[in-house]
């Protein structure tokens, strides 16, 4: 939230003290308005986005394919067995090295810019909120979702350095908190940066990743069920890249979490 802004709040004439101090709180809160659409936010709360801007977020309904959670539209879902998207059926390229991912809800329209948001201006409430999403999709997953440590995909150390936080991190930590597990940032680092290029192709995506994550020397990942937490998966190279570092390390499985899905046009597109 942007500091600053004069607060203009009237004596509490004719109205009770506690309901004077409660829009003294909001207008101290609310005093720039939603960040998105800048309308005036009229609830005490931390999260500088109105809740007609968070009532746009998509969240995903569809049905989706059991390993990457890629929504599928009109998926036939009249057998019992659970969705696997082509991706995931076409073994010949290795597959995911993730147990399962899912995401909360559609990357684009007004939750791409909360994301910028949380990435570019380090705003914990929106982290916070994040999280308590993640939590309810890791609650609504069952015992396939259960894990025992909650480690964020990580930045390389020198970006970390000049934001001054891990976006990711600040989503992950909440939840670990909310899902009663213990929060390991260490566990994971990334070790070669991410090429500065703003867009990536598909394989650009996919190469820049590879051999791009390590363990930390000494740290316990033998047998633990990882969860993983990210801002947003594209193509899911990413995940799929830490989630084999993990495996290699001893992780006995990977379960990703992020909160927006890129859908791409064309699934075969991320296939190598
Ligand atoms: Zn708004
Ligand atoms: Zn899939």
């Amino acid at each position: 939230m942007r500091p600053g802004g004069l607060l203009r709040a009237s004596p509490p004439a004719a109205r009770s003290i506690g309901g004077w101090l409660g829009n003294v709180r909001a207008a101290l809160l609310s005093v720039d308005g939603c960040r998105i659409c800048e309308q005036l936010l009229t609830e005490a709360t931390r999260i500088p986005i109105c809740n007609d801007c968070l009532a746009s977020f998509r969240a995903i309904s569809d049905t989706v394919c059991d390993k990457c959670g890629r929504p599928i539209e009109g998926a036939d879902t009249s057998d019992a067995e659970a969705f696997v998207c082509p991706t995931c059926v076409n073994d010949e390229w290795g597959g995911y090295a993730f147990e399962r991912v899912r995401s909360w809800a559609i990357y684009e329209g007004v939750l791409v810019r909360a994301i910028l948001l949380l990435k570019f201006e380090n705003i914990d409430p929106l982290g916070k909120l994040f999280a308590r999403w993640l939590a309810q999709l890791a609650m609504d997953g069952g015992p396939a979702f259960q894990a025992d440590v909650v480690v964020p995909v990580p930045l390389h150390r020198q970006r970390e350095r000049e934001r001054g936080y891990n976006q990711a991190a600040l989503i992950a930590k909440p939840l670990a908190k909310l899902l009663g597990l213990p929060y390991k940032s260490v566990l994971l680092t990334r070790i070669r940066p991410r090429p500065d290029k703003h867009l990536l192709s598909y394989d650009e995506r996919w190469e820049s990743v590879r051999g791009a994550f390590a363990t930390r020397p000494g740290s316990q990942v033998d047998n633990l069920r990882v969860l993983l937490v990210d801002d947003v998966m594209t193509s899911g190279a990413t995940l799929d890249s830490c989630a084999k570092t993990l495996r290699e390390a001893g992780a006995r499985s990977v379960i990703g979490l992020t909160v927006a899905r890129a859908v791409l046009k064309n699934a075969a597109e991320h296939l190598r």
